[in-house]
């Protein structure tokens, strides 16, 4: 066995977003959801396909997820919507052994904390053979429908998790502006990137844009199972 090359002794919960952190992001699955979601929009507004997906990243931008925009502005009701864009192939996911060996590995409780619904941590993070090995899951449903980055989810999710310290908690996600709460909550933090980009966006506005000059940012690794197995 290696030393790790960095201490996390100190950690006993550890946290993990679900969608491109629990899977890598190359894989054609969360552009699905990104499909589903722009046609819920457009059917919803009865808006073409470009002034859909416009208003869509508007509300990306500004709440934090599509839904969160949609629920604040038309008073969308979020359970029709979670069904449908959730309702995907998850055919395109491999579960990956070596990231069960190792999360199953780590000394303390383990949680999931998704901007999805619980439903689809379930689907998920079941497929990947992963979700026997948490502790807990959390979902967007929990907070109100208040999703990430918003400080008020992660006030919900520890006050529903009390055991979590979070000075003694890891926090992983593929989307950088979701990593700055825990930081500010006294979290570690790690960037789970991939070279492949879901988002199709432009390079400055894609989910780990920015993440060199991050000081909330505290590792990055574009491997998780690889890089719990090196360090814990
Ligand atoms: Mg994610």
């Amino acid at each position: 066995m290696s030393t790790p090359k960095i201490n996390l002794s100190h950690i006993d919960s550890w946290i993990f977003d679900l969608d491109n952190t629990l899977y890598p992001a190359d894989v054609e699955f969360f552009s699905q959801i990104v499909t589903k979601i722009e046609q819920y929009v457009a059917r919803y507004l009865s808006l073409e396909p470009e002034a859909a997906l416009h208003l869509q990243k508007e509300y990306l931008t500004e709440y934090g997820t599509t839904l969160s925009g949609m629920m604040a502005v038309h008073g969308m009701d979020p359970a029709p919507f979670l069904d449908y864009v959730h309702d995907v192939d998850l055919a395109f996911l491999k579960p990956n052994p070596l990231l069960r060996e190792n999360i199953k590995s780590l000394p303390g409780q383990k949680y999931i904390f998704t901007n999805g619904s619980k439903g689809h941590a379930r689907n998920v993070a079941g497929h990947l053979k992963l979700f026997d090995l948490f502790d807990g899951h959390f979902g967007v449903e929990d907070t109100g429908y208040i999703p990430k980055p918003k400080a008020h989810a992660y006030d919900v999710f520890l006050s529903v998790f009390t055991d979590i310290d979070p000075k003694k908690a890891i926090f992983f996600e593929d989307n950088l502006r979701n990593l700055k709460v825990p930081k500010d909550l006294g979290m570690t933090t790690v960037l789970v990137v991939s070279d492949e980009d879901w988002s199709h966006e432009p390079e400055a506005a894609r989910p780990a844009a920015g993440a060199g000059e991050a000081d909330f940012v505290d590792y990055v690794t574009n491997d998780l199972a690889a890089w719990l197995g090196e360090n814990t």
